[in-house]
């Protein structure tokens, strides 16, 4: 069976097809709808909190501004099937929100927001590399000491250990070349800030890693190409295993995959995506 071959890509579309092609054909290429997890709509509410304090002035981001901000986001979850699908009881509920307001926290002692130039927030940026589109969203676009750019990206899971850091970086990298092929300039720094564990990572992009990124998605965009038209998306099976929603028709559990398009918007209550 071939499928139609996609026009673009996300770090998260190439991070998901280098961990497993056969999640990201369920996810990416039929486009099978993921039931909710914890862990990704606390990340997403706690950027959210963030988005909504940088909207006030510098000076304003301190006190009962954090809590506003952090109030107004949990409404707005409230009533979104990302939030209500989790199916929280009363007491996980409050854990829950006792979580991200700590995540909040860790990023008040990681840096004053006082202090902080931004000039962009949840930027969509995307850029033409051939026929494929690069598409990505960056946190925060801020100026530097000397009026140079700076992307920060908040992070709620934790840090990388030094043995992966590079290979979470190349996702870093990505940014740094949408920001130089759309607004003309190439960031000075890129920032990962792990709010979980309190810290920073720091890339520095230079000609030969923005070079990188292109070379290297270029070369996921192929291997995507290529398993489209044969319809071969192996299994890797891996880390993401144990939480991976499509394990009941992956073939290395012994699932049938030709039996997810039906079966797994039934299973997650979820239509698949357009
Ligand atoms: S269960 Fe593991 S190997 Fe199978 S699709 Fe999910 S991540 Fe890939």
């Amino acid at each position: 069976m071939t499928y139609p071959v996609p026009n673009s890509l996300s770090p998260s579309r190439v991070e998901s097809f280098t961990s497993c092609p056969m999640a990201f054909r369920f996810a990416s290429i039929e486009k099978l709808s993921e039931p909710p997890s914890p862990h990704a709509t606390k990340g997403s509410l706690v950027h959210r909190v963030l988005e909504l304090l940088f909207t006030h002035a510098p000076a304003d981001r301190v006190g009962d501004v954090v809590m506003l901000s952090f109030q107004q986001a949990g409404a707005e979850y409230d009533s979104d099937p990302e939030f209500t699908e989790l199916g929280l009881d009363d007491a996980q509920r409050q854990a829950f929100h006792d979580d991200a307001w700590a995540l909040v926290q860790s990023y008040l002692h990681m840096e004053d927001p006082t202090q902080v130039r931004d000039i962009g927030l949840e930027l969509r940026l995307e850029a033409q590399v051939g026929e494929l589109t690069l598409r990505g969203i960056i946190d925060r676009l801020d100026l530097g000491p000397d009026g140079e750019l700076i992307v920060t990206d908040y992070k709620t899971g934790r840090a990388p250990g030094l043995r992966y850091e590079q290979s979470k970086l190349g996702g870093v990298h990505f940014y740094s070349f949408l920001c130089e092929s759309v607004l003309g300039q190439r960031p000075a720094a890129i920032r990962l800030m792990y709010l979980r564990t309190g810290e920073t990572i720091t890339a520095i992009p230079s000609s030969q890693s923005v070079k990188f990124i292109t070379t290297r998605t270029t070369a996921v965009w192929k291997a995507v190409e290529r398993a489209c038209i044969s319809g071969n998306f192996q299994p890797r099976p891996g880390k993401l295993c144990p939480s991976c929603a499509f394990q009941p028709w992956c073939p290395a559990f012994g699932g049938d995959p030709t039996k997810a398009a039906a079966e797994a918007p039934i299973a997650f209550g979820r239509l698949a995506v357009a």
